[in-house]
């Protein structure tokens, strides 16, 4: 059994695939070719922006909206600290300090409440930062609560900037991820529900003035060209036979979307009453980039699902505040020493096989590994 199945998705569309591939080795434009142009006005129409702009990586969709923004020393970013580190690590490059939040347990996104704590302590001054923004995670496919965020976000004048890596396709009250703030980002990398075959990712924007600058510091901050630089900048560029492989996956993403949401439904049917199932919230769609549960039994049932030849995965075993490369963010920002539902849920987590080609019959040998180990265990 595979953790995800990236093969059967690969049989499906194989052929597809190659003649796409084969119509960037025809053209030869390798960087910047027609499929970006073509990949980033299909994105766009998607999620309901205006501007998309594909990057090199999930990381760089991030790091680059940072850098337009001015981003830098004194400034605080808060962020959610059960999340992928590429969330805070963007944040540190760019000379800042990422602030860390806790999250709510049932969706596993960032607490309202503990963002407006760290807030407060923030705005005391005490640190000599600024606040500046907040990156909200729609973790393992869930949109965050945009509404209460952005109200938030407006008062304090703050920027939001959505990480949705592991979220592209999801919504949030009849809205699609990565138009939910002001600048969206999302990750192509192979695991996501969005993948292509190597990095990429992409930026989502309705802002002209901003686009520009995107533009400029994926190109090492051009003016005129290349060799004309204006601004510091990256080499964030995605590669056009990456684009192409996005192309042919997003003619059946939203049959895989709804497949996905039916392997959660099964699962959350057949696992109710053995371990704390996820909950995605009224007036949300989740893409399931994970189901992720939670139990005090997790390495007893991680072993007994191993010995059926069943994967699992930990997502994450170390909230970011705990880590070693972080610490010193938590002491300069004087918050998140202790983030109790974050270090209560990274004990208790662990994901199971997702992907739109899961089978029933795999899902209930799952679900009949987990209710022995239950059983026996009460
Ligand atoms: C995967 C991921 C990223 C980074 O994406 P890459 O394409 O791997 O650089 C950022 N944030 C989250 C929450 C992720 O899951």
């Amino acid at each position: 059994m595979q953790f995800i199945d990236l093969a059967a998705q690969q049989r499906r569309i194989r052929a597809g695939l190659e003649r796409r591939i084969h119509q960037v080795l025809d053209h030869g434009q390798y960087i910047l070719g027609p499929e970006i142009r073509e990949l980033e006005a299909k994105l766009a129409c998607y999620a309901g922006v205006k501007h998309c702009l594909t990057c090199a990586s999930g990381t760089d969709a991030l790091l680059m909206p940072l850098m337009a923004l001015g981003v830098g020393p004194g400034d605080a970013v808060f962020v959610p600290t059960f999340t992928f580190v590429a969330t805070a690590e963007v944040v540190a490059l760019c000379g800042a300090c990422p602030v860390f939040v806790d999250i709510e347990k049932d969706t596993f996104n960032i607490s309202s409440e503990s963002l407006s704590r760290a807030y407060e302590v923030l705005a005391s001054g005490a640190s000599g930062l600024r606040p500046r923004g907040i990156i909200p995670v729609d973790l393992f496919g869930q949109p965050a609560d945009y509404s209460a965020i952005n109200d938030f976000a407006a008062k304090h004048d703050l920027f939001v900037l959505e990480d949705a890596a592991q979220g592209f396709g999801a919504e949030y009250q009849g809205r699609k991820s990565c138009s939910l703030a002001s600048i969206g980002a999302t990750s192509f990398f192979p695991a996501k529900p969005l993948g292509c075959y190597g990095d990429g990712g992409a930026i989502f924007l309705d802002d002209d003035q901003v686009l520009e600058k995107l533009l400029s510091i994926r190109v090492h901050g051009q003016g005129e060209d290349k060799y004309d630089n204006v601004r510091l900048g990256i080499n964030g560029r995605m590669d056009t036979l990456q684009a192409a492989v996005v192309l042919e996956k997003l003619e059946i993403f939203d049959e895989e979307i709804a497949l996905r949401n039916r392997a959660a439904e099964r699962y959350s049917e057949m696992l109710e009453n053995l371990v704390e199932v996820p909950r995605c919230r009224e007036g949300r769609r989740s893409v399931w980039a994970q189901y992720s549960v939670l139990s005090d039994k997790r390495s007893l049932l991680q072993d007994a699902l191993k010995k059926e030849g069943i994967p699992t995965a930990v997502y994450y075993s170390k909230p970011l505040h705990k880590q070693k490369a972080y610490l010193k963010y938590v002491r300069e920002s004087g918050f998140g020493e202790s983030l109790p539902v974050s270090e209560a849920v990274a004990r208790e987590v662990f994901s199971l096989p997702m992907h739109p080609y899961l089978e029933i019959k795999d899902q209930e040998k799952i679900a009949s590994v987990i209710r022995g180990v239950i059983e026996l265990n009460r």
